[in-house]
């Protein structure tokens, strides 16, 4: 895997001061898309070992409420088995601590998967462009969702984070 930057003490990207992850590759070519550069898989540095020690170091801090995988795509198809690993190593070392992940993939199109054990809040959907809302809390446009997963899987059916 591949990414382009760890933000620190970000206040965008969900509750609380958040650590964020910006992975490289997305495949959804969202129009008016903010972070195209991020589109390319083989974009951005490799992730590695001190930029996991890095994520590890904030994430020790006290005050840092959790991580957001964001890019990119943290589920580009190419992505999905490397965040999975870093996502459950996360939950065993501070287990405290809240997953929240965007992604341009539907709810109903990755409920199933694997890692949507691990995750806490999932901002779903792709950016459009025709219904963006500045005002909205999290998310971009209007038909993104910020969706609470553990709530969403426990019932069976999707539940939302928050409007
Ligand atoms: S899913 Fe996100 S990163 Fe990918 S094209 Fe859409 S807005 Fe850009």
């Amino acid at each position: 895997m591949r990414y382009h930057n760890i933000t620190k003490d970000d206040m965008l990207n969900g509750d609380g001061l958040r650590v964020v992850l910006w992975v490289s590759g997305c495949s959804h070519c969202c129009k008016e898309c903010q972070n195209p550069i991020t589109w390319d898989p083989n974009g951005g540095l490799l992730f590695d070992e001190e930029a996991k020690q890095e994520i590890f170091t904030e994430l020790a801090r006290d005050y840092i409420s959790g991580i957001t995988f964001s890019g990119g795509d943290p589920l580009y198809f190419g992505n999905r088995s490397d965040v999975s690993k870093l996502i459950q190593e996360i939950k065993e070392r501070f287990p405290q601590k809240t997953i929240w992940m965007y992604t341009g993939f539907m709810w109903e199109t990755i409920a199933a998967l694997e890692i949507m054990k691990y995750v806490d809040v999932l901002v779903d959907g792709e950016f459009i462009v025709e219904k963006k809302n500045t005002k909205l809390h999290w998310r971009g446009s209007s038909n993104q969702r910020v969706i609470d997963v553990p709530a969403s899987r426990v019932q069976g059916k999707m539940v939302l984070h928050c409007q």
